[in-house]
């Protein structure tokens, strides 16, 4: 019987792409290994439509992978990781009656998920947000109150930087009511019973993170499984061009645009598959924007939801297309924004701080402003800004005053950002910074390099097991 691992992504277009990246990692490296992926049903917003694409343009180019469906579920993204933890198991035994598998990996690790297939854990976010999770049930212990209500309070432990307060922690924990926490608390215990956790992220990003959390200090009461730092995982330009999540013309408008541009010349905002801003932020957005004078490539969704077409002249200020029409594109709902961030016409990004947009900018060496929207993308955003380095954060009045969560960000300050980054000072010892990460991503994976080292101790472990 064919050796096989089945991987299995949480419901989020995000984590598919990262998942399938993964895939292709390994048949590269390990041919003779077959995968399958369990595709869960996603939540009915953009994702449904942009995964399904996304796999069928992945199937005609060949790859040799293969993905089988769960069942269609109509539920919260919480309930849907507890029932296909039981779909999953099903599926498994289903199986293994024709593959002989080596491994489980997946996104989703659920308490109802047991098997007796070795189980690994894929941590899609970066390293400082898995020690945050390692460290989740100590900090449990330890208070009653929520972590919303902690702002004076640091998360002081070893592996996150002293200066991050409880209040910076994961939206999703951030009250101790309510599902999300309770999820995220065994969330935690299911990866610290894994056999391993793999992590899209490179030693070199992130060391006050990744020693500590492979040293055990993370989780204090419990055993640390073998961390596996195997990043950065992006996916290839070539790949987003394919997905229909843009259209082909959508594609090659935005790269015909970009060619006309000089180097390093556009300011790129993309705010990730879920980043929906109010009609009064686009607005502050757009008058920034044009203040500042810089060229800028924009991904703009409708304030309505992920599947209502952007209006564009009914949500922009008056005339403003018109005016910027040589000094700007905006693009309706969804742009490629791998191949975009690829182009040499790019000079910065203003981003939401999700973890694959992160790894895509530093990848090709593109400075950021931080504008965190939702999840831990908070968290994200002070180790970009402060440990990384290779961001500035947006601020709102809001947050400079009590430090709470942005709320709406003016044109004048949307303005200063972009320029800091574009033109001034700041925006250059960035650009060195994110010049330099590129290429320890690149040293990350050569012969030797970190993340190729891990990803072989990876291999090996599922052969022997
Ligand atoms: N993405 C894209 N075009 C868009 C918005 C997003 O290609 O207009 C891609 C982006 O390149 C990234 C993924 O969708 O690979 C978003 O993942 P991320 O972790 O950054 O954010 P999330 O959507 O999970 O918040």
């Amino acid at each position: 019987m064919k050796e096989t691992i089945v991987l299995y992504p949480a419901p989020s277009f995000a984590h598919l792409v990262s998942m399938v990246e993964l895939g292709k990692l390994i048949l590269q490296h390990q041919p003779h290994l077959s995968i399958l992926i369990l595709v869960p049903s996603m939540p009915s917003d953009h994702s449904t439509s942009a995964s399904s694409s996304y796999i069928s343009d992945l199937s005609l180019t060949g790859i040799p992978m293969s993905f089988i469906y769960l069942p269609s579920l109509q539920v919260s993204v919480f309930d849907s990781v507890a029932m296909n933890a039981l779909n999953v198991l099903d599926a498994l035994k289903t199986l293994s009656s024709s593959f002989t598998i080596l491994a489980l990996v997946t996104s989703a690790p659920h308490e109802n998920l047991k098997t007796h297939i070795p189980t690994f854990c894929y941590f899609t976010s970066c390293a400082s947000a898995l020690a945050f999770f390692l460290y989740l049930p100590t900090l449990h212990n330890q208070t009653n109150k929520s972590f919303k209500d902690l702002t004076e309070t640091p998360l002081n432990f070893s592996g996150l930087p002293n200066f991050l307060s409880a209040s910076s922690a994961p939206e999703p924990v951030l009250s101790r009511e309510g599902p999300s926490y309770h999820f995220f608390l065994s969330f935690a215990s299911s990866l610290l019973k894994s056999k391993g956790i793999i992590v899209n992220t490179f030693n070199f990003l992130e060391p006050r993170a990744v020693e500590p959390m492979k040293n055990g200090v993370c989780a204090p009461n419990d055993q640390t499984p073998p961390i596996f730092c195997i990043g950065p995982l992006i996916t290839s330009a070539r790949d987003h061009a394919i997905s229909s999540s843009s259209s082909e013309d959508e594609t090659s408008n935005c790269i015909a645009w970009l060619d006309k541009q000089a180097n390093r010349s556009v300011v790129f905002l993309c705010f990730g598959s879920k980043g929906v801003f109010s009609e009064a932020q686009i607005k502050e957005i757009a008058i920034g924007l044009e203040k500042s004078n810089h060229r800028f490539l924009w991904v703009v969704k409708s304030p309505l939801g992920l599947d209502t077409e952007p209006k564009l002249e009914e949500l922009l200020p008056d005339g403003f297309l018109k005016r910027t029409k040589e000094k700007g594109l905006v693009v309706k709902s969804w742009a490629p924004q791998n191949a975009i961030l690829r182009h040499e016409s790019v000079g910065g990004f203003v981003t939401h701080c999700g973890w694959n947009s992160v790894l895509e900018a530093v990848s090709y060496g593109v400075p950021m402003v931080a504008w965190p929207l939702y999840a831990e993308q908070n968290l994200n955003s002070v180790i970009m800004v402060k440990e990384m380095k290779v961001a500035i954060p947006i601020i709102s009045e809001e947050a400079a005053r009590d430090g709470s969560k942005l709320g709406l960000v003016v044109a004048e300050e949307v303005e200063r950002r972009v320029k800091e980054l574009m033109e001034f000072e700041e925006g250059k010892i960035l650009r060195q910074r994110s010049l330099e990460m590129k290429a320890r991503a690149i040293a990350a994976w050569s012969s030797g390099g970190s993340s190729s080292t891990a990803f072989h101790d990876l291999v090996s472990s599922w052969k022997h097991g």
